[in-house]
């Protein structure tokens, strides 16, 4: 005797079964530049000037749309990634003693945090008498 199932009917229910569970994916929109003039669009303030609320995805701009500094086309803009990115070549992280894969945002304040502490340092040399 067989058995009543055939093997794409048990197929069909692994398939069912393994499809993966929905996950929500909340990222940080991307950024666009303007390749003309250098215009940031972000999403997270959109063109108030134009009517384009905080909040609105540089791809669900209207067609009309155009650059607010140059009236370029948004086709002559480039996906910059999210703000909190490392700036630079990825293939380039690896190196730079792990500062390449600090943002520009921690960048910032371990050279002018380290210029703080050496002024100070240099300064507290006053109090040596
Ligand atoms: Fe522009």
């Amino acid at each position: 005797m067989e058995p009543d199932l055939n093997n794409s009917d048990i197929l069909s229910q692994q398939v069912e079964q393994s499809s993966p569970p929905e996950v929500l994916l909340i990222e940080e929109p991307h950024r666009y530049e303007c390749s003309s003039c250098g215009y940031i669009y972000e999403p997270t303030v959109g063109d108030p000037r134009r009517g384009i609320g905080e909040g609105t995805l540089f791809t669900d701009l209207p067609k009309e749309w155009r650059c607010p500094v140059c009236t370029a086309r948004p086709a002559s803009f480039s996906d910059i990634g999210i703000p909190s990115k490392p700036s630079g070549f990825t293939e380039n992280l690896g190196f730079g003693f792990g500062v390449n894969v600090m943002t520009p945002g921690q960048k910032n304040l371990l050279i002018f945090g380290s210029l703080a502490v050496a002024f100070a340092f240099f300064m507290s040399l006053y109090a040596l008498d």
